[in-house]
């Protein structure tokens, strides 16, 4: 598979992932919610009922007519209410009294049986073919014409009976209303969430494909830069390789009556083959550098001792290249915590730059001072400096400003990256400023961990 096709098949997989835990997650919060308002909804529908009920139990009891002969009696202290068998007129009754900006006035009925659970009173708007005998159930709903009705029961007890103890029921009060409102209500919710269901899940389509594009950008850089490296590490094996190659077939070819040649091309053998030796090694150390992520190991170092040392190493070199090697190091002893030979090499590397990209008679300065809580180590030559549009690439791996220039120093152009890979290993940086032709500043800054004055 190409990787093109690879990265947007990983995408599209990534993004169809996040789609389904997001719609999953989604969905169900939004049955979540749904239930829970339809069931606020139905516990304040049922304790409007309940109270309602209550109101009027509490005011009807007190009159209630004794059980032998109740129609005439309850005819006369409710005349709102039907009776059955008898004609109905229907009047603002008791019930729409007690319910008046409650609620809708049509929405409640009521209806009065008798203990044995015959039908004694209706409201007039009671449903139509409403079974005539209770069923004592306290919470009922039933359907009526394809109209839904809830409706709640409650024991009535007349004051003449409390006292008689075979039966102190006097009957039941039966409180109904229409579910009406409440099933418009309940189908207005789920119109609103099938018709936001689609529309939030082509939202979480379309962010799904933006969050996967994202999240494979670093993926798809890092590849990049390591499908680059690899290119750029063949390409430079690939080099000393081939003369070295050549120079082996030159040997074999070198006839036996002249040894003092075979000695030349040994010597150069000798010299590709550490040359390729030394590229192996710096790869092998970036990439171990790479990863590590902890600080083990790490131990306090002085870096007036690394850099004097380093002065002294690089002198020699200095002189044979008429380059003056100029230090400024402060009497007190500034330490940092870090591997002791990594920061020789990241030292090592910068000055070497400075003394190969200085011409002769030139200097090169090395100092080490510490600001707030950073040490410092600075590097200034007088050399040929760096073009402002390489200075952003010279810490790149492989990168070398100008081939040609370089190629009488023979470099690989992976010093730098060591250098830098280094001082962020040990949380520390390197900066650099240049000017053509006028030389270079580097300056290495490494957490700073405390001073001996000597
Ligand atoms: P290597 O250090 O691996 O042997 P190199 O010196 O070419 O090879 P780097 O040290 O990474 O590689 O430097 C990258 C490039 O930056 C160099 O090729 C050089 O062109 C430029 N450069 C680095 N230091 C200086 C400097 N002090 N003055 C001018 N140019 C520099
Ligand atoms: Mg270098």
């Amino acid at each position: 598979m190409k990787t093109s096709q690879l990265f947007r098949h990983s995408r599209l997989r990534l993004a169809v992932w996040y789609t389904l835990v997001m719609g999953v997650i989604l969905s169900l919060s939004g049955l979540g919610i749904y239930r829970s308002l339809v069931q606020s909804n139905w516990k304040a529908m049922e304790r409007e009922i309940e109270s309602i009920a209550g109101t009027l139990h509490d005011s009807l009891e007190p009159m209630l007519p004794p059980s032998e002969n109740p129609t005439t009696v309850l005819k006369r202290i409710l005349p709102e209410l039907c009776l059955v068998g008898q004609p109905c007129h229907s009047n603002p009754s008791l019930i729409e009294r007690h319910t008046t900006g409650i609620s809708d006035r049509n929405t409640y009925y009521l209806r009065l049986f008798n203990h044995q659970g015959k039908l004694l009173a209706f409201s007039p708007n009671q449903p139509d073919n409403l079974s005539q005998t209770l069923n004592p159930e306290p919470w009922q709903t039933i359907t009526n014409n394809g109209i839904r009705y809830h409706q709640f029961t409650i024991i009535l007890h007349s004051s003449d009976t409390h006292d008689l103890a075979v039966n102190s029921s006097w009957g039941y009060l039966q409180l109904g209303r229409t579910l009406q409102p409440f099933d418009a209500e309940v189908q207005r919710i789920q119109i609103i969430l099938m018709l936001g269901f689609p529309l939030v899940l082509t939202s979480v389509i379309l962010s799904s494909w933006f969050l996967s594009g994202l999240a494979m950008q670093p993926i798809y850089k890092s590849y990049q830069q390591q499908k680059q490296f690899t290119a750029n590490a063949a390409h430079e094996l690939r080099s000393p390789l081939a003369s070295l190659l050549a120079t082996i077939e030159a040997i074999l070819r070198i006839p036996p009556s002249q040894p003092q040649d075979l000695t030349k091309m040994l010597h150069t053998l000798e010299r590709q083959g550490r040359r390729l030796s030394h590229l192996v090694t710096d790869l092998l150390f970036l990439t171990s550098l790479e990863g590590q992520s902890s600080s083990k190991g790490f131990q306090s170092c002085c870096l007036n001792d690394l850099v004097s040392d380093l002065i002294e190493e690089f002198s020699e070199l200095a002189t044979v290249a008429k380059i003056d090697l100029i230090e400024q190091i402060p009497d007190e002893e500034i330490y940092v915590l870090g591997d002791e030979s990594q920061l020789y090499r990241l030292v090592s590397n910068v000055i070497a730059n400075g003394i190969q990209y200085t011409p002769k008679k030139g200097q090169v300065f090395v100092s080490l001072k510490t600001k707030e809580d950073t040490a410092l180590i600075k590097i200034k030559d007088t050399g040929i400096g760096i073009p402002q549009e390489a200075q952003k690439r010279i810490f790149e791996r492989f990168y070398r400003v100008d081939s040609d220039r370089n190629r009488k120093t023979g470099g690989t152009g992976l010093g730098l990256a060591i250098a830098q890979a280094i001082a962020h290993h040990h949380q520390g940086d390197i900066t650099v400023k240049s000017q053509v032709e006028k030389g270079s500043l580097f300056i290495i800054s490494l957490p700073y961990r405390g001073s001996i004055i000597t």
